[in-house]
């Protein structure tokens, strides 16, 4: 039973438990695993049922068109169980309250509290509703700050702020990850002028976390089970090029994480091509416990294209460079995204995307339907692909993609692979990943007649594939 006050709105309990919906990237979910230990720390009871939750946080993701209509959806289910009586408090946080500025106020009704992405840490006062700190005013007909909207008994807290920190402190958190893999985020923000991209106004200008900070995160997580840690950030290559001014780069940063004891695998996520040094791939090629594994979007490879998204690389400067991967690390495997339909994008061009991704044969590849956003150059530009035009190419590019992957996996057979394992898929398989292929984006490698455990590495011999997937059976059980 709910204690509601008389003709007013619910009362918090002193500690309400807090179900927490993570929507978008790696980056927002360590943001929300930070948010669930200030939550914990402060005496909330953290559910993973949102069923039995007093309050619920919906930390958003405000990327594309196609992530803010999620996050309403999302955001309009909590309101609609608060009003069924069955939930007291929803909070939204994240990239869509500071994309929009808490215009989302306008559309949604019923929102008790907003954190925008440099109030994260504010998350505990927004879920009390204590309304400990006045927040920035915003000018909207229905709410400023802490007050009463509408004459109604409801209130909306906004913790919203235009000033970007230096990098918060992730430690302490309550990971959503399973116990044996971490993201770890070494940057925030991004200097890269990409003219599609909107993550530049939403998470400001790129700051370095210190690498004692880093190291210090990365021996936390190992005490908490983890074994993989992958490295995040909107673009880890500028790590320490930033106004930060480190007295170690990325390859430096890798060399010092290599030798925390407990760590076995190091990935390294969203890496800016032209930025991406000799250094760089030499650290990745020296250490050991580092994978031979680049995730590198390009985006396209059309000189006309790129220049357009201004991705300071053309196709010849990424061809030397793809090479220079390979050459460098041996047996890396290489990820990226590609965009397409940005605007303009010719058949020609479109073609030329699709053929060099069929000759350069990625490990893995991701595609995404260019998105018109506001308040981006590419999207004042005004020769926009129509939408059936985009879904098309996308179709074109993934069938490709497919048969280059297939081809791939097909060639694995016979190999030997060390792999993590991830999760018991049936009483005698389970769900592992190799090196070569990164947690929540990459396929993974079923391994029969197994009977490891999350978080044991089990060397394998691949003996097929399913579908994008590879089949494996163990040759003898790690460490
Ligand atoms: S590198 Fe480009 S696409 Fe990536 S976050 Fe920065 S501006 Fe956006």
């Amino acid at each position: 039973m709910l204690d509601r006050q008389p003709g007013c709105a619910f009362t918090m309990p002193d500690s309400p438990r807090v179900a927490l919906v993570s929507l978008g990237c790696a980056k927002n979910l360590v943001d929300s695993e930070k948010m669930l230990g200030l939550l914990a720390e402060a005496g909330c009871a953290v559910t993973a049922d949102e069923a039995d939750a007093d309050v619920i946080v919906i930390n958003t993701c405000g990327f594309l068109e196609a992530s803010r209509t999620e996050a309403h959806q999302v955001i309009r289910e909590a309101i609609a169980r608060k009003r069924d009586g069955t939930l007291r408090r929803v909070v939204v946080a994240g990239c869509l309250v500071q994309r929009d500025q808490g215009d989302i106020l306008k559309c949604i009704d019923g929102v008790d509290a907003l954190v925008g992405v440099n109030n994260r840490d504010d998350v505990v006062r927004a879920v009390l509703g204590n309304g400990a700190r006045m927040p920035k005013s915003i000018s909207l007909p229905v709410v400023t700050g802490n007050q009463a909207v509408d004459g109604a008994h409801r209130t909306t807290d906004v913790y919203l702020s235009d000033y970007h920190p230096f990098t918060q402190i992730d430690t302490a958190r309550l990971r959503l990850t399973p116990r044996h893999y971490a993201y770890l985020r070494i940057s925030e923000g991004c200097d890269q002028k990409c003219t599609f991209c909107t993550i530049p106004s939403i998470r400001g200008p790129m700051h370095g976390k210190p690498p004692r900070a880093v190291l210090e995160e990365a021996r936390e997580l190992v005490s908490d089970g983890a074994v993989e840690i992958n490295l995040i950030g909107q673009d880890t290559t500028s790590y320490g090029l930033g106004e930060d001014k480190f007295d170690v780069g990325l390859a430096g940063l890798l060399r010092q994480l290599n030798a925390v004891d407990g760590l076995e695998w190091i990935r390294l996520m969203y890496v800016y091509p032209s930025v991406l040094t000799d250094e760089m791939l030499d650290a990745i090629a020296d250490c050991e416990r580092v994978c031979k594994y680049i995730d590198i979007p390009l985006q396209h490879i059309h000189d006309r294209v790129l220049k357009a998204m201004y991705r300071r690389i053309d196709r010849s400067g990424t061809e030397r460079l793809l090479q220079r991967i390979r050459e460098r690390i041996d047996g890396v495997a290489i990820r990226t995204t590609m965009i397409v339909g940005f605007p303009g994008e010719t058949d020609q061009e479109f073609e030329d995307l699709v053929r060099f991704i069929r000759e350069f044969r990625f490990d893995a590849l991701g595609a995404f339907v260019y998105s018109q956003e506001a308040n981006t150059p590419a999207g004042r530009m005004n020769n926009q692909i129509p939408d059936a035009v985009k879904q098309q190419r996308l179709h074109e590019l993934m069938a490709a993609q497919q048969e280059v992957a297939f081809a791939l996996s097909d060639e694995r057979v016979g190999a030997e692979l060390e792999v993590l394992v991830e999760k018991r898929a049936k009483p005698n398989e389970v769900v592992a990943r190799h090196r070569g292929q990164a947690p929540m984006v990459d396929s993974v490698t079923y391994v029969h007649d197994c009977d490891a455990s999350p978080g044991d590495f089990v060397t394998v011999s691949c003996v097929g594939r399913r579908g994008y997937d590879l089949i494996a059976q163990p040759t003898r059980v790690g460490q």
